[in-house]
């Protein structure tokens, strides 16, 4: 947590981090370096705002208490709306 990968040196058989962590920097040696950031809701290009369903600027589509969007009667969950990207949520 709050931590950033400034540098990847890759040599052969393994990786040198640099991460520069609330506490200064430091450097990790790995085997191996697995990339897995970054899910988005897949909303742009739906011209969701012309028939008036609100979205944030994150993309996620904006609902009340009750899951309804801003069009009454329609309602969303999953990872479209804002809260935990998991299955049981
Ligand atoms: C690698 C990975 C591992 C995960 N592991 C876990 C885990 O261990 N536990 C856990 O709880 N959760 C896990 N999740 C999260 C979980 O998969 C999601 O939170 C959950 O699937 C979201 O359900 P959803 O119905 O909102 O969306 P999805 O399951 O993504 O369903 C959306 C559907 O809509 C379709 N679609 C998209 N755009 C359009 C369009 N324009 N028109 C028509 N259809 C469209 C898609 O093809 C897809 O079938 C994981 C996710 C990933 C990526």
């Amino acid at each position: 947590m709050s931590t950033k990968i400034k540098t990847i040196k890759a040599e052969k058989v393994s990786a040198e981090l640099l991460l520069e962590t609330s506490d200064g920097t430091e450097t990790l040696t790995a085997d191996k370096i697995l990339v897995s950031v970054g899910r988005i809701p897949n909303t742009i290009g739906l011209n969701l705002e012309k028939i008036g369903i609100e979205t944030t600027a994150q993309g996620y589509i904006k609902i009340n208490t009750r899951f309804e969007t801003t069009i009454k009667g329609i309602y969303a969950i999953g990872d479209i709306v804002e809260g935990p990207m998991l299955a049981h949520s």
